[in-house]
């Protein structure tokens, strides 16, 4: 089984962390592949560049092997669309095996504007991860595609290699980018929200703005 999780990661928190190690070891600890975007097609400018969220992301990393990082959408021109990244994983990794794609529940809220998003079932299975306090509209397209094509066990995605929805819901740590980055500007330390060696690194770069 493959498994990717992608994000801005701008910068990498406990939050991805702790979510991507409950998702492995849901799946009986394969290891997670943590796939940056490179200019992420729903959003504005990011904080750090590619090459800075890549390196945090590494210092996050280090030394655990459930973690990895994969870089292509990072090498890639242009957008990144988790499509492209799925239809290249699923050509080297070849039809049979499982492939599977974890997103939180605010990103696949957004799922059916996704470029080719009636494809990636044909490509993949969905592990949606339920955060707090975001539901799916009820007769919106991302929560008939779970209802669908849902699974209740994560033993059924090893049975095929793509096209099952799996809802998860592992502890969530309220964290966000977005609060990390503002503190960071405020002059205010975002200590015990990412890892010390993030926070050093982004201190000796400078940075998000002010340092605290
Ligand atoms: P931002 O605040 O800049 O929007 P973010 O912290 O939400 O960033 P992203 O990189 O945009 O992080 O999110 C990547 C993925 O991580 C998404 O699928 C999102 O649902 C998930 N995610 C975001 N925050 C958390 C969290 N606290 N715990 C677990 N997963 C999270």
């Amino acid at each position: 089984m493959h498994v990717i999780y992608g994000g801005t990661f701008d910068p990498v928190h406990h939050g991805h962390l702790r979510l991507a190690l409950e998702v492995s070891d849901r799946l009986g600890g394969v290891p997670i592949n943590l796939v940056p975007c490179h200019i992420p097609p729903h959003r504005g400018e990011t904080g750090a560049t590619a090459a800075q969220r890549l390196h945090l992301l590494e210092l996050a990393i280090a030394g655990e092997p459930c973690l990895r990082i994969d870089d292509r959408e990072l090498r890639r021109e242009g957008a990144s669309y988790t499509a492209d990244t799925l239809h290249q994983l699923r050509k080297e990794l070849g039809g049979d095996t499982p492939l599977v794609m974890v997103v939180g529940t605010d990103s696949f809220a957004g799922f059916d504007r996704w470029k080719e998003w009636q494809q990636i079932p044909n490509l993949a299975h969905i592990i949606v991860v339920r955060r707090p306090g975001i539901a799916l509209d009820p007769e919106g397209e991302p929560a008939r595609l779970l209802a669908e094509r849902g699974v209740e066990s994560v033993e059924a995605l090893s049975g095929q290699a793509s096209g099952l929805a799996l809802e998860l819901d592992p502890p969530w740590l309220d964290i966000s980018a977005t609060g990390i980055r503002e503190r960071i500007g405020r002059g205010v330390s975002p200590r015990y929200l990412v890892p010390d060696t993030v926070l050093a690194e982004i201190r000796r770069i400078g940075l998000y703005g002010r340092a605290p």
